[in-house]
């Protein structure tokens, strides 16, 4: 390892770009939305509940609703009960249980009045009396029962007035089913952001079409928007600009329409075009960065500023892999920020390298790896091929990216390696 603090002076840190971005967002309003949307939302307020769960005492089984008391030595003498009425789940018992009665009742069904236990429909002889043609007004119960044996009780889930759902808790499957069971159709959820999204480049153009000579498809908006998703915002892809600083502006002024975050792509590097660059001078304050990073130098971040509207800016690189790296690495705990998550740093887990990586100019650098477990149970890291900041395919077939430091040269295959997983749900 070799180490030189003063080289690359002008460049930002991973994480001082990330501070001086994140510096910039807050958390949005709260929303009523759909229970169904909101999955993996952060709750904005307390839920406290207005009935109790059950609602009444009830069944926890198909069988006979007695008085316990009825059945003090079942053992030595089968006791026999005259069947005065049967009640299933949703109706309300209409008959009261006395001593030497009872009720047949179902699952789920409300216990009648009088009674403090429920026999299983196995411990009587419900079956034989059928197949043999007897008295089916009485049944015979061949066991004793405690009090309260298979009743469910009222409240014994959730108390009426007791706080069931806690603000700040991202939801999840049993919260959504838990806010259905009190009634809640909606929940107040702090909402998603909308993230709108630009690709820049006179190359450009959008999948569907017929591709012309020198023409290339705009891969990024769809791999940045898919992000957005993954992380839980709502990307909007707003289309493709020229390298023209007047329909650049044109477009930037309709992004900002309705949007959180402004996120363009390329048009950021030193000797382009700068369009991009000076749009931005433009219309707000903006800063163009070298952070110290491969893939992913480049970037641009500020404010737009139109009329009395402020959206925040990312601009991305072009190729795309930077373009995703960047946006891994910026957008997703801008929008934890803005959806009021806490920000939860990138899984990483150490794994060993099956490849040495290289590190020639003194950025973090990070690598496509493919991680798995070898016969041992452990894990290794495996580069996924061409590494050049232009080739998707070896971003697709990976599954994390391997971390070399900023001042380390090199990291020799066989050695422990730092692997950021990517979020999305991927059994290794
Ligand atoms: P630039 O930042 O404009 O120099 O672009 C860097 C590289 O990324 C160039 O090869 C571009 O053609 C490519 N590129 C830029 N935008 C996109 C895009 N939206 N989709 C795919 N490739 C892109
Ligand atoms: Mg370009």
């Amino acid at each position: 390892m070799s180490s030189n603090n003063h080289y690359h002076e002008d460049m930002l840190s991973v994480e001082e770009a990330r501070d001086a971005i994140l510096k910039e967002f807050s958390v949005l309003e709260t929303e009523n939305i759909s229970l169904l949307n909101c999955m993996e939302m952060v709750l904005a307020e307390d839920i406290t509940s207005t009935i109790n769960i059950p609602p009444l005492n009830n069944s926890a089984m198909d069988g006979y609703a007695v008085l316990a008391e009825d059945l003090k030595n079942p053992e030595l003498n089968h006791v026999e009960l005259d069947i005065i009425d049967s009640v299933s789940a949703g109706e309300i018992p209409q008959k009261t249980i006395t001593t030497g009665k009872t009720i047949r009742i179902m699952t789920g069904a409300p216990i009648p009045d009088g009674a403090n236990a429920v026999v299983p429909f196995e411990e009587t002889d419900e079956l034989e009396r059928r197949e043999k043609g007897k008295d089916t007004n009485k049944i015979s119960i061949k066991s004793k029962i405690l009090h309260f044996q298979n009743i469910r009780k009222k409240g014994e889930d959730i108390l009426k007035d007791s706080k069931v759902l806690r603000k700040g808790i991202l939801i999840k499957p049993a919260h959504i089913g838990v806010a259905a069971s009190l009634g809640h159709a909606h929940l107040p959820v702090i909402r998603r952001p909308i993230v709108t999204i630009i690709s820049t480049g006179n190359e450009l153009q959008q999948p569907g079409t017929k591709l012309s000579e020198g023409k290339i498809y705009n891969s990024n908006a769809y791999s940045i928007a898919s992000l957005v998703q993954l992380y839980g915002g709502i990307p909007k892809i707003i289309g493709i600009s020229r390298d023209d600083l007047y329909e650049l502006k044109n477009i930037l002024i309709l992004a900002m329409e309705g949007s959180d975050l402004v996120v363009t792509s390329a048009g950021v590097s030193k000797g382009d075009y700068d369009v991009v660059k000076d749009a931005l001078k433009d219309m707000g304050k903006m800063s163009l960065w070298s952070v110290r990073m491969r893939p992913a130098k480049p970037l641009a971040f500020g404010t737009l500023e139109f009329k009395s509207n402020k959206v925040p800016h990312l601009g991305l690189p072009g190729n795309p892999v930077s373009a995703m790296v960047a946006f891994i690495q910026f957008g997703r705990p801008a929008i934890q920020i803005m959806m009021g998550k806490e920000l939860s740093p990138i899984p990483r887990i150490k794994a060993i390298l099956d490849n040495e990586i290289e590190n020639f100019d003194k950025r973090r650098v990070y690598s496509r790896v493919l991680v798995y477990k070898d016969e041992n149970n452990l894990y290794h890291a495996k580069t996924t091929g061409n590494q050049s900041s232009g080739v998707l395919t070896s971003m697709s077939m990976a599954n994390g990216l391997a971390i070399c430091p900023e001042y380390t040269d090199r990291i020799d295959k066989g050695e422990f390696v730092n692997v950021e997983m990517f979020d999305w749900p991927e059994v290794i």
